[in-house]
């Protein structure tokens, strides 16, 4: 997992969880910037950053567009989410949210 990077706090489109930090997946530096993909930690939902670092909802067209290697990473980011909600509880409290 590469450096952790801040950016002005973002919801996830789906639930509403506040999001103000990644990573990226790999062993990578690289702060992210609009057009990267990301996964809600609380919903496991596939986004996408967009203009000042907001995430957004992938649509239909931008989910069959995704290079088949990038929709098998974003998967084995959200089973590890839905894996770790099963083990180890939700993030966040009663609500979803920190
Ligand atoms: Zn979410």
């Amino acid at each position: 997992m590469g450096d952790a990077h801040r950016f002005r706090t973002t919801r996830c489109p789906h639930c509403g969880y506040p999001m103000d930090v990644a990573s990226n997946a790999d062993a990578s530096k690289e702060a992210p910037v609009p057009g990267d993909y990301s996964v809600c930690l609380s919903c496991g939902a596939f986004l996408r950053f967009g203009s000042r670092l907001r995430l957004s909802r992938l649509t239909k067209q931008q989910l069959e567009d995704m290079p088949a290697d990038m929709l098998l990473e974003l998967g084995r980011i959200r089973a590890a989410v839905l894996l770790a909600h099963k083990t180890i509880g939700p993030v966040g409290d009663e609500k979803g949210h920190l």
